[in-house]
């Protein structure tokens, strides 16, 4: 997971991102709250780690204003303060866990693989769909790729959200035409193949291979973490037909 560690004592923020990065993390710090939110606001952290009194903006504000800008990144919050009304203020601002200082690093790290485990959720409770950088939200019906606002139609919506709730197994077209275009009439298999061209297109960057995969004579699948081997086609190994 790429963590961002917001902790103004450099020494005990260096000593986190060491104990993370030997997890297997890219942890990163920043030593204050202005920094830590410039950062958390555009870029895709999957957890953050928060100290409460940080200089000029605390950590409270910090997540206080993630939150309203949308961002729902998992926030575990550091405090020397243990305080029952402190903690409840830190969950009420929008934290997802709270650890008092001074800590054990097992405990530390258990609370990582606790919120790694969690799904990210949206305001109404309901679970946000993620493979790889890819977050759909059915409630807000939005869709967001390393962060960044996918803009589809309703079909494409719909055609992705069905892959998306099981990535890695195949749909057969008539499966995806039924799926999502409920047995309309006049709808065939190549509709399903045309809009999978358009969610490509929207989806794919670059050099990359498609998250999209064709399964030769099956049909797709949504592949989380394909594989890129950085040699021949830019679509990999995986020769992509369209049948
Ligand atoms: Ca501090």
């Amino acid at each position: 997971m790429r963590i961002l560690i917001v902790e103004d004592e450099e020494h005990l923020g260096r000593l986190l991102a060491e104990v993370l990065g030997r997890e297997g993390h890219a942890a990163e710090t920043a030593s204050d709250g202005r920094t830590a939110l410039a950062r958390a606001l555009v870029e895709p952290f999957d957890l953050l780690v928060v100290d409460w009194m940080l200089p000029d903006l605390d950590g409270v504000q910090v997540v206080k204003r993630l939150r309203a800008a949308d961002v729902r990144v998992p926030v575990l919050m550091l405090t020397a303060r243990a305080q029952v009304e402190d903690r409840v203020e830190g969950l009420d601002a929008g934290a997802d866990d709270y650890l008092p200082k001074p800590f054990a690093f097992p405990e530390l790290l258990a609370r990582v693989r606790a919120l790694a485990r969690r799904p990210p959720e949206n305001e109404t409770g309901e679970t946000v769909l993620t493979a790889g950088d890819v977050a759909l939200d059915p409630a807000r019906h939005e869709v967001r790729r390393a962060g960044e606002r996918v803009d589809l139609t309703a079909k494409e919506f719909a055609l992705l959200a069905t892959l998306m709730q099981r990535p890695g197994q195949v749909f057969t077209r008539s499966v995806l035409l039924d799926t999502v275009w409920g047995g309309t009439t006049g709808a065939y298999t190549n509709v399903v193949d045309l809009y999978i061209h358009y969610l490509r297109k929207k989806l794919d960057v670059g050099e990359e291979p498609s998250r999209i995969r064709t399964v030769h004579g099956a049909g797709y699948t949504f592949d989380p973490r394909p594989e890129y081997s950085g040699q021949g086609s830019p679509q990999g190994p995986e020769p992509i037909q369209e049948t």
